[in-house]
């Protein structure tokens, strides 16, 4: 088994990516991608921790497109830090998300809320700040009485600390990968909102512009909603991949490998994805 989605302290998981290795390893998997929000820094951690313990590290990271009223994330896979456009389409997005991060502080202390940038950054272990990391200050300072609460109360979608991410689009990061030599797979495909007609008819078009896969196998589907996604994805020429989303604390019902205990991603699907790197 497998497990090609998973986050770590490089950007808003609870584990570093060694110990995020050695889970994968405890879990007895036989491959872990690291998929990271916008970032490749915890690669060479992971690599060297999947070295010892013995299991394949597929790097990789996660992007976040423009896309409404849902969200569109992509996965790429097969990525290195150095130069190609992908990363430097990496490297715009951390910029914006760094300056985004100086605004929410600002906002905050608008609302009343004496929050500093250091207080967040404490929050995170590594150097990729997001709202979760907020939201974690927020409840350490006492100002939120929840990590939940934050995000319904400040930080979430409308809320009055609000601030919205600069997106790219779909298409610009299927270039951009596929420039850099990276495979393209649509992570939690649902999270489109989507009915599943029109997810079809738009798989496709994703397809024409150069994605390899979908996310059919997500660590918070349903059986059924899992069965109807790969149909959809072997009707259409795609990788039908998998992964847990696994956050550590970040999002405590998901372990890795086996999301809520349910999910299977065999080795199969790894080796689908390596035919169509050489294809
Ligand atoms: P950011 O990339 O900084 O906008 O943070 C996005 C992350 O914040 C998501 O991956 C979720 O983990 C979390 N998040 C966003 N909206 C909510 C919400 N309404 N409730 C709880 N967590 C949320
Ligand atoms: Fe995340
Ligand atoms: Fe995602
Ligand atoms: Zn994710």
């Amino acid at each position: 088994m497998i497990d090609l989605h998973c986050h770590s302290t490089c950007s808003d998981g609870s584990e570093s990516p060694a110990s995020l290795v050695r889970l994968a390893a405890g879990a007895g998997l036989s491959a872990l991608a690291l998929t990271d929000h916008d970032g490749l820094s915890g690669l060479r951690e992971a690599e060297e921790a999947a070295c010892s313990a013995g299991i394949e590290l597929v790097p990789g990271c996660e992007v976040s497109c423009a896309f409404s009223p849902g969200s569109l994330h992509i996965l790429c896979y097969f990525v290195e830090e150095g130069d190609g456009p992908l990363q430097s389409q990496l490297e715009r997005l951390r910029a914006d998300r760094a300056s985004r991060n100086e605004r929410l502080v600002a906002r905050l202390n608008e609302l009343g809320i004496e929050i500093t940038l250091e207080e967040v950054a404490a929050e995170a272990g590594g150097d990729t700040l997001g709202r979760p990391h907020f939201a974690a200050a927020l409840v350490r300072k006492g100002v939120s009485g929840s990590y939940q609460a934050a995000f319904d109360d400040l930080l979430g979608k409308g809320g009055p600390a609000y601030i919205p991410k600069a997106f790219v689009s779909a298409e610009e990061t299927l270039a951009a990968a596929a420039g850099s030599r990276a495979l393209t797979v649509l992570a939690h495909p649902l999270s489109l909102s989507l009915a599943p007609p029109a997810l079809e008819s738009f798989v496709i078009s994703l397809r024409e512009a150069g994605l390899t896969g979908m996310e059919c196998l997500y660590g918070r589907y349903a059986p059924e909603e899992r069965a109807g996604l790969v149909r959809i994805a072997e009707r259409n020429g795609l990788v039908a991949t998998g992964g847990s989303d696994y956050h550590g604390s970040f999002k405590p019902d998901l372990a890795v490998g086996v999301g809520r205990g349910d999910l299977e991603v065999p080795d199969s699907v790894l080796s689908a994805l390596k035919e169509r790197r050489t294809a």
